[in-house]
């Protein structure tokens, strides 16, 4: 496999500890499965590429291949000492063409074509096709907009007769089995968990999935609707909403109160809401959930043109590195990995870009993060007298020892270079954290409860590979890891010595 000269990664190995965390690249990459990563040698050299999640897209294939992909990506990660985040995506309630007598028709501009929900699978021809969602002809009118496809095809609705909507082609293309229909602007009223969606939240709770992503979120009702479902099937995963609908952005604030994550999903929702004004929203809706301390991805189409290239376009790499700037936790890959031709060049191109865009998106020392909020609880309050203090005086590298990767989430709220590692014994946490921009997970079971024991412990191995000097300053906290005695809620500033 083709990696060129990648080699920006440093690797911890903790002597009796499993351990690993890797330097260099901050913002984090989610990469979708799909037949082209089906084989260990291909995630493998994914893994050594910068891939830090992976998404298993429900919209395609059942849960017997999910359950396949996601044993084979556990297999591959703890063989190569990887620790890897899993994201559950959620099909939703995604509104789709039924299918045709010969699998597709064309559209002509002026053409008229109906769509009708009473029509069944394979009824579909040049006059009309069926629809899977069955109030699709309630919440349509005269007049309005039907877009196919991700936006390719244009219908203009005419009249609406019973389950019956005539339209005229205004942008014609060729249409085939089972494509998406958005309305523009949105306000279609299918409720975002459907019966399918419950049945893969059981799945991905059954599974251990780190993150569940919930499409077409409309409000904060359809989050906690969704964690509720997930709860009671015993799962402990968090929750990530994804942005692709335009009723959505009108109560953005209540969904990222109620969320875990937020997913730009650019691909529907750049159908509803136009492409025009989709990077201005997502700028926006990344800056909104950073101040509210949670974590964001932006995804779709990024860097499209690798399904088929094995280099990316000068556009493409604007997009990432622009996504960078902005402030993402990831940055993520659909199509380019699921099914591209180059799943391993991809995410390397990825990583290469985040590197060079890292560079210039520091804004050390004057960040105002949170600067007028009231601090919730004394976790934060230390949390963000870390990151101050870390930007404000010459720091190698911060370890925070945690339980849930809380700590580590304020930390990361905040603008910085400096590498922020969580040291966790909990594998369920150090999976989780792999979202998070500059937090390296490092699996650990502290062995000492006297804090200096552990501190040697902990240099030993932070200055047997090179990520520390003698003589360093690092900053430990111990926000919230319980069995180690004297420092509950603190920060300690201490110089790196391999005689503690
Ligand atoms: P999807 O979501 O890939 O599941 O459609 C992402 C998007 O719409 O951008
Ligand atoms: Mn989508």
């Amino acid at each position: 496999m083709a990696l060129g000269t990648w080699n920006a990664w440093s690797y911890i190995h903790f002597g009796r500890y499993a351990i690993i965390a890797r330097m260099r690249k901050r913002t984090k990459i989610v990469a979708t499965l799909g037949p082209s990563t089906d084989d260990p040698e291909t995630l493998r050299a994914m893994m050594d590429a910068g891939l830090n999640l992976a998404r298993l897209n429900f919209s395609h294939g059942d849960q017997a291949q999910q359950r396949k992909r996601l044993t084979l990506l556990r297999e591959v990660a703890k063989e190569n000492g990887r620790i890897i985040g899993v994201i559950g995506d959620l099909q939703g309630p995604k509104i789709r063409v039924r299918r045709f007598e010969n699998s597709s028709v064309k559209l002509r501009i002026g053409d008229s074509f109906f769509i009708d929900s009473s029509l069944g699978e394979r009824e579909g021809n040049e006059s009309g096709v069926g629809v899977a969602y069955e109030n699709l002809h309630k919440d349509v009118k005269a007049g309005d907009v039907l877009l196919l496809n991700d936006g390719q095809m244009t219908l203009k609705v005419d009249r609406v007769e019973g389950t019956r909507i005539h339209t005229t082609v205004v942008v014609g293309g060729i249409l085939s089995d089972h494509k998406g229909i958005n309305r523009e602007g949105g306000g279609l009223s299918a409720p975002a968990l459907t019966d399918k969606d419950r049945s893969d939240i059981k799945f991905a709770a059954e599974m251990g999935m780190d993150y569940i992503a919930v499409s077409f979120v409309r409000s904060a009702d359809d989050i906690n609707e969704a964690r509720r479902l997930l709860k009671a099937a015993g799962g402990t995963g968090l929750i990530i909403a994804k942005i692709e609908r335009t009723e959505a952005l009108a109560c953005i604030d209540s969904i990222i109160d109620a969320t875990d994550a937020i997913m730009v999903a650019r691909g529907d929702l750049g159908v509803e809401m136009g492409y025009a004004e989709l990077t201005g929203m997502q700028k926006s809706i990344i800056r909104r959930t950073r101040h509210k301390t949670k974590v964001v991805i932006t995804a779709t189409q990024m860097m499209e043109s690798m399904i088929n290239s094995p280099i990316p376009t000068r556009a493409e790499v604007s997009d990432v590195a622009n996504a960078v700037m902005d402030g993402s936790d990831a940055v993520m890959l659909s199509a380019e990995t699921a099914v591209g031709n180059y799943p391993v060049e991809v995410v390397a191109a990825m990583s290469n870009v985040c590197v060079g865009a890292e560079k210039h998106s520091l804004t050390i020392g004057r960040t105002t993060h949170r600067l007028d909020d009231k601090f919730e609880k004394v976790d934060e309050a230390i949390a963000m007298a870390v990151m101050y203090t870390a930007n404000h005086l010459k720091v190698k590298a911060i370890i925070a020892l945690t339980e849930s990767g809380s700590t580590t989430l304020w930390m990361s709220r905040i603008r910085s270079d400096i590498p922020i590692y969580a040291f966790t014994p909990h594998e369920e946490t150090s999976r989780r954290v792999t979202l998070y921009r500059g937090v390296y997970p490092v699996l650990f079971r502290p062995g000492h409860s006297e804090i200096r024991e552990l501190y040697r412990d902990i240099f030993a191995t932070l200055l047997s590979k090179n990520i520390v000097d003698e003589g360093d300053l690092v900053i430990f906290t111990k926000g919230d890891l319980s069995g180690v005695s004297g420092s509950t809620n603190s920060m300690q500033i201490v110089e790196v010595s391999s005689s503690v």
